[in-house]
């Protein structure tokens, strides 16, 4: 199996310290990647600033004039209480973006027969028109669009499992049925959006799925969720490309939130994921980090990721799993399965 990986250790600039979305996450990532001896398994792709015409897919023009404009400060701008912009921020982020895309291209072209972007800063909140939540530019909807522009795909499927909804990918393909996005995350919490009731609008009317879940729920309620739920519901829509939003802090000690996943359990995901890949589309599927705060847990979940990618069976878990494992609400299984009619 050959995977395309992508990564940058300049992203490292675009760090506040204190903030819990800083440098470190992927220098951990890095670290874990290298001394496992993995990295020399993957096909490195080159980084490449994505064009303004590829962002503007996604983004409104007004909004990246205001990262230009951060640009040429000399200082650091908040977009929110939670989300920081240094000048250096936004020309990482177009090559956070562009090495996405790259990756895309070996994809798409057979160069490789998956794919991985280890980018920051994150991008799944990221909406048409502002960053949010830690994120500048929404790096997986941009590929999606790029996918769809460059090699005319119908159908692209972008699944997210990070702990939070992925509000801004939703956003960007709300009334839009030839991408199909499924979000898992806990509720209430961050951004407090992603309601059981929105399954998109217009034309896009059922090619959007959330799947909101109390604190407490892991393991059990994930793997009914993924059998039940999420593999058919992507064995319905036949993507020609899937992408997955990868974030970790659905993981138990992850600090930002309260869900009880275990990196086994990430990773029989990761794997059911590349498995539908490999049935639905030759198995072309590309995994994006988003969240994770807890490093051990981000870097060996990584890890598991890449394992999979290449086709390893190894799993690595140093830290275990939760206490408590209570099995998912029946009662939000039938209004999800009748919401999306996989009754
Ligand atoms: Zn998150």
């Amino acid at each position: 199996m050959t995977t395309a990986f992508f990564t940058d250790t300049r992203f490292a600039q675009h760090t506040l310290p204190g903030h819990p979305e800083h440098a470190g996450r992927l220098t951990a990532i890095q670290k874990r990647l290298e001394e496992s001896g993995i990295i020399q398994d993957f096909m490195l792709i080159d980084p490449r600033e994505a064009t303004s015409e590829e962002i503007q897919r996604v983004h409104t023009t007004e909004y990246l004039d205001v990262l230009q404009w951060i640009a040429s400060q000399e200082r650091t701008v908040g977009l929110d209480p939670d989300t920081y912009v240094l000048p250096e921020s936004y020309e990482l982020a177009r090559i956070g973006v562009g090495g996405l895309l790259n990756v895309v291209d070996a994809v798409m072209k057979k160069r490789a027969d998956n794919g991985y972007a280890a980018i920051r800063p994150p991008g799944h909140h990221a909406t048409p028109t502002r960053g949010m939540g830690f994120c500048l530019l929404n790096n997986i909807a941009i590929a999606a669009r790029y996918a769809q522009a460059k090699f005319d795909l119908k159908r692209v499927a972008i699944v997210d499992f990070d702990v939070h909804h992925g509000n801004g990918t939703q956003d960007a393909f709300y009334e839009d049925p030839s991408v199909y996005f499924i979000s898992s995350h806990q509720s209430p919490l961050y951004p407090g959006s992603g309601s059981l009731l929105d399954i998109g609008s217009g034309a896009g009317h059922g090619f959007t799925m959330n799947i909101p879940l109390p604190a407490g729920m892991g393991d059990a309620a994930f793997e009914t969720l993924y059998q039940r739920l999420v593999l058919p519901a992507l064995a319905r829509f036949q993507p020609e490309l899937m992408l997955i939003s990868a974030g970790f802090d659905a993981h138990w000690r992850d600090p930002l939130a309260n869900l009880q996943l275990s990196l086994p359990m990430f990773a029989n995901m990761t794997r059911w994921l590349i498995q539908t890949a490999q049935v639905l589309c030759e198995g072309r599927i590309i995994f994006v980090t988003e969240g994770g705060y807890d490093l051990e847990v981000l870097s060996h979940a990584n890890l598991n990721v890449g394992c999979a990618l290449l086709g390893q069976d190894t799993v690595h878990d140093p830290i275990g799993k939760a206490k408590q494992n209570p099995p998912l609400d029946n009662d939000l299984l039938e209004q999800l399965l009748n919401r999306h009619e996989l009754g």
